[in-house]
């Protein structure tokens, strides 16, 4: 067997494309145009380019993008004092806080700072709160392509076993608990499980969102099942940096029934899910109604 190989890029392409209509739509019938903050503190290379690529795409869908940057000295109360303007801005629908933060500051502190209603990461306790208990939410954006690229495939995940390796807060248990919505039977494996290559042969749909480079085998996908790599592993080689998923490719390509690839596969959609938040909480805020995906 040769997997479908899901494009996440065309996927993601498309969906911006829908943002976009819909922005344009907004714009004129409403004159409300969505914009989004970002904030990242210190020069952390890698956040630098993701924060870069967020603002660019944002930009190309026809929305306001407002780029901050503090120095890694920065405080903690810096930060929070930052976030309260943003919360009082009425231009400012969306707002991002890039993580990593330095480590003298406090993570949950400052994303509890932010208000729900402009949490486009869909990390305040209140949004995983909402989600968790079935209410509409502004929903973690990589979980969400996640579901999007599952759906690409099967469009009812309903009655589907569902595998995700991965717990954290970020990733694994939004997407546990957007899976459940999905009616799939979820099981949520992690760093304890036992036996994780006999829970992941049990998957028609498996999630890998580890950050070990190639953990699951060829042999730990059951045939036919569809597997989607959460995974960013820097790999060097000579003087050149390359990207491995959490899934072994190669081996997964011959067992799957489709596979996401690294790169090209849930990245793209974790930026164009941003953008879907962004729009999400403008018309929310405006009490208009929004973009279903
Ligand atoms: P975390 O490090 O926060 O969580 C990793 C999870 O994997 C933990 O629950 C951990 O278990 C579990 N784990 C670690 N080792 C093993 C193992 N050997 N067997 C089974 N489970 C294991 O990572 P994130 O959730 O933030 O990210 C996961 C991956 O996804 C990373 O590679 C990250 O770069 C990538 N990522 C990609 C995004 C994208 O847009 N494509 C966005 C966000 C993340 P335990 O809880 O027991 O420690």
């Amino acid at each position: 067997m040769t997997a479908l190989i899901i494009d996440g890029k065309a996927i993601a392409a498309a969906l911006r494309a829908k943002v976009a209509a819909q922005v344009d739509r907004l714009s004129q019938n409403h004159g409300l145009l969505p914009g989004l903050a970002t904030v990242l503190v210190g020069d952390n290379p890698a956040s630098q380019v993701y924060v870069g690529n967020k603002s660019k795409m944002t930009a190309g869908a026809g929305m306001r993008s407002f780029d901050h940057r503090l120095p890694a000295s920065a405080s903690e109360a810096d930060l929070l004092s930052l976030i309260d303007r943003l919360n009082r801005d009425p231009a400012v629908h969306g707002i991002l806080v890039q993580l990593p933060l330095p480590s003298h500051m406090d993570a949950h502190n400052v994303i509890e700072a932010i208000d729900p209603a402009k949490d486009v990461d869909g990390f305040h306790p209140m949004n995983a709160g909402r989600l968790a208990t079935g209410l509409p939410a502004l929903v973690p954006c990589t979980p969400l392509g996640c579901v999007l690229l599952a759906k690409s495939v099967h469009s009812v995940l309903a009655g589907r076993e569902a595998v995700v390796v991965g717990r954290s807060n970020i990733v694994g248990k939004p997407l546990a608990q957007l899976l459940i919505a999905e009616s799939a039977t979820v099981t949520v494996a992690h760093s304890k499980t036992r036996d994780l290559s006999a829970v992941c042969r049990r998957a028609d749909l498996l999630f890998a969102a580890v950050g070990r480079r190639e953990l699951v085998r060829g042999d730990w996908i059951k045939s036919g099942a569809t597997v989607i790599d959460v995974g960013i592993n820097r790999v060097e080689s000579g003087n050149k940096t390359r990207i491995v998923g959490d899934v072994a490719f190669d081996e997964a390509r011959t067992v799957a029934g489709a596979l996401t690839p690294v790169p090209g596969g849930v990245g793209p959609m974790t930026i164009a899910c941003l953008l879907v938040n962004t729009l999400r909480a403008a018309c929310a805020i405006a009490g208009l109604p929004s973009l279903e995906t």
